[in-house]
């Protein structure tokens, strides 16, 4: 198991936004946590990557109790987040953006090639690199955020929303990427509004309600289940 989460609370001052959740992350998968505006997606996101302390329960990553670790330290043991949102370097062009990501390693010839991985990822990005980042669409933001977070080369990639705001036809394309980095031989956990697109290319999801996991199954018991399509798919 690459990341196990136990009876996780997390507060925000005197308020649980988490109430005890447990969640286990397999090397190798795609674990997709879905959930409605305000369940705690995003918190989640943020404890993990140590943005957020957890105020009872642990985090352990790849066999090590990390529930105390700082955020960068974090990122040096190969946890990596695509924040929500996007988050790019407005001003920075491309390049400058995804060289950010890569600024913990001292390895330049792997760097050199992630940097070729994410320009064959990323064909767009490869054309535009010197273009500045601030200047483009938001799906090829969303390409310079998640590009920048695999410059780090990380054995758990992190993406909150991925499809936030991308026309439906960018969101494919996104999700094809990322089941292109799994494939490759990176661990994802995605959190996502879209349970459709979600569910479908998840190999295990989670639904988080209020602060508590409900429900969890494989991508396809969770896409077939009636209570989720009522809840989370809408009426097709
Ligand atoms: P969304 O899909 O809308 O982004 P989410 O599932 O990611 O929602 P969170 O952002 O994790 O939800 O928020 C969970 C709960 O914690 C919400 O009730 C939210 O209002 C609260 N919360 C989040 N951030 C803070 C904060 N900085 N201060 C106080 N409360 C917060």
């Amino acid at each position: 198991m690459l990341l196990e989460i136990k009876d996780l609370v997390v507060r925000y001052g005197r308020i649980d936004a988490l109430h005890g959740i447990s969640i286990e992350v397999n090397e190798g998968e795609i674990v997709a946590l879905i959930g409605a505006n305000g369940a705690g997606k995003t918190t989640t996101m943020r404890a993990i990557s140590g943005i957020r302390p957890a105020a009872q329960g642990s985090i352990q990553f790849a066999g090590e109790d990390i529930t105390k670790l700082r955020a960068d330290l974090r990122v040096r043991r190969g946890i990596c987040q695509s924040p929500e949102g996007r988050g790019v370097f407005p001003g920075m062009t491309v390049l400058e953006n995804l060289d950010m990501g890569a600024y913990t390693r001292k390895d330049k010839s792997g760097v050199a090639a992630d940097l070729d991985r994410v320009f064959g990822l990323f064909p767009r990005l490869a054309e535009r690199r010197k273009q500045v980042a601030g200047t483009m669409s938001g799906g090829e933001q969303q390409m310079v955020a998640v590009g920048r977070a695999l410059m780090a080369r990380p054995k758990l990639l992190l993406l909150d929303e991925p499809s936030m705001g991308l026309a439906p036809m960018v969101i494919q394309q996104i999700f094809d990427i990322i089941v292109e980095i799994n494939r490759q031989g990176t661990t994802v956990l995605l959190v996502e509004q879209n349970a459709q697109q979600a569910l479908s290319r998840a190999h295990r999801a989670y639904v988080l309600e209020t602060g508590l996991i409900t429900k969890t199954g494989t991508g396809q018991e969770l896409l077939h289940d009636p209570s989720i399509k009522d809840a989370y798919l809408g009426v097709a």
